[in-house]
């Protein structure tokens, strides 16, 4: 099996580059912060030049405005702007929506957001979670009733990350109370100004918003804006997971190398106790086992996209992949703590912070990578049940 770039993907990946060196990523204003899985910051201007090279349609079909160029493109750009510290922030979200419109999507879903997408306008949260349904989704209250040709929604979604910032909300509802436990739910594409929809934010651990709370009262949706098929949206979410799974954390793997980078060059420029950190042999050998787990995590990743690409499941993979990801993710930002000793946990702003505070900031969002898009313990099951055949658990009674 050949892991190196095709030539195509390495003259693709020098464009990206040059690009990177046109547009300064530190020259973006920035709309929302970075959440740290290695995304960059949330900016929707860096997402309109992204959309005037034409990137954010090159894998689509022609049919839809599309160039229909290799999925792997995606992998060489993702990879390049996470090494950049691009903030490409609310990127795979497009995508991803953008796929599912152009499988599913009404016609108005087509005809109005494709373009908007395609040209960086578009960007997108998810309403999935709420107060009393996270890892058990199919507990959710929010509820879409029909009226003539609208559906008018109900609810209340939680944690939803850069809702405040993004132009649409995928709002997960229940549409039916007759239907068996996982049918008669729907997904709905929602303008976030709609009326009847309030948005506030909430303050994580960093001090930083990210994350917002969103207030569903009589949001009146045209029925054309659901995705998919009324009833289907459960089948369909799942569906959509494994891929939100590999896509959301795709660039982990270039994100950390970054951080590892910076710490290797800190090593090499400290001095502690006349010497520099790079010759103690404990830091050595700790940075040189993060290169090889970011290494080996980097081709689990390639390994999934591979099946994506062929059609195949990767359900078990992408389990595997993010647990793997999230918790390298918070090693990593452990180790960082530790080689900057007291200083490590000042943050950006304090005079003698290190490393402008990014490695307190990677440590503090670290922590809630393993609970986001499916918690480490409930997708263990999964790598249990799927992966090594183990019985699955029995149902609460
Ligand atoms: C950084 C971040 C970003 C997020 N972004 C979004 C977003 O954009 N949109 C959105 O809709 N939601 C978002 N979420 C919410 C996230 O999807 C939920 O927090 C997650 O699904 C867990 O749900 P919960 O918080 O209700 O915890 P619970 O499901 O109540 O879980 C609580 C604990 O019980 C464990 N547990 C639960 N069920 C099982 C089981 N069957 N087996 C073993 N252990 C179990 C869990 O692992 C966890 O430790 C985000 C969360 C975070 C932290």
């Amino acid at each position: 099996m050949d892991f190196g770039r095709s030539p195509d993907e390495e003259a693709f990946a020098d464009e990206v580059r040059r690009f990177l060196a046109e547009h300064p990523p530190e020259r973006f204003p920035l709309d929302g912060v970075d959440a740290g899985y290695g995304s960059g910051a949330h900016s929707h201007a860096f997402m309109r030049a992204l959309g005037e090279r034409g990137w954010l349609a090159m894998c689509w079909p022609e049919a839809f405005g599309g160039q229909a160029r290799p999925m792997f493109l995606k992998l060489v750009l993702l990879e390049e702007l996470a090494l950049a510290g691009a903030p490409f922030g609310p990127l795979a979200g497009s995508w991803q929506t953008a796929d599912a419109i152009i499988a599913y999507g009404t016609e108005r879903l087509r005809r109005e957001l494709l373009p908007a997408i395609a040209r960086g306008e578009a960007t997108f949260w998810q309403g999935y979670s709420e107060p009393d349904a996270g890892s058990d989704l199919l507990a959710l209250t929010t509820e879409a009733k029909r009226d003539g040709e609208h559906w008018i929604i109900r609810g209340h979604k939680i944690w939803s990350s850069h809702a405040g910032v993004s132009t649409h909300g995928l709002v997960f509802t229940r549409t039916s109370r007759e239907a068996r436990r996982s049918r008669g739910f729907s997904m709905f594409v929602v303008p976030s100004t709609t009326p009847g929809m309030d948005i506030r934010p909430i303050r994580s651990l960093t001090g930083d918003i990210y994350h917002y709370e969103v207030f569903l009262d009589e949001v009146r949706v045209p029925a054309d804006l659901m995705l998919g098929p009324e009833g289907e949206g459960f089948v369909a979410l799942l569906n959509g997971l494994d891929s939100d799974r590999f896509w959301g954390r795709f660039y982990k793997a270039p994100a950390l190398l970054r951080v590892l980078r910076r710490l290797v060059d800190y090593a090499n420029t400290t001095v502690v106790a006349g010497a520099p950190l790079a010759r103690d042999p404990v830091v050595r050998r700790r940075l040189a086992a993060m290169a090889a787990e970011i290494a080996a995590l980097r081709l689990l990743f390639y390994r999934a996209a591979c099946l994506l690409r062929d059609g195949a499941p990767i359900t078990y993979e992408t389990a595997v992949a993010k647990v793997y990801a999230d918790e390298t993710g918070q090693k990593l930002a452990r180790l960082g703590l530790e080689l900057l000793g007291p200083w490590g946990v000042l943050r950006r702003g304090s005079r003698a912070a290190r490393l402008d505070g990014d490695i307190a900031h990677a440590y503090l969002t670290s922590l809630g990578h393993t609970i986001a898009g499916g918690t480490a313990e409930v997708l263990r099951t999964t790598v249990a049940v799927r992966g090594l055949g183990l019985p699955a658990e029995p149902k609460a009674r």
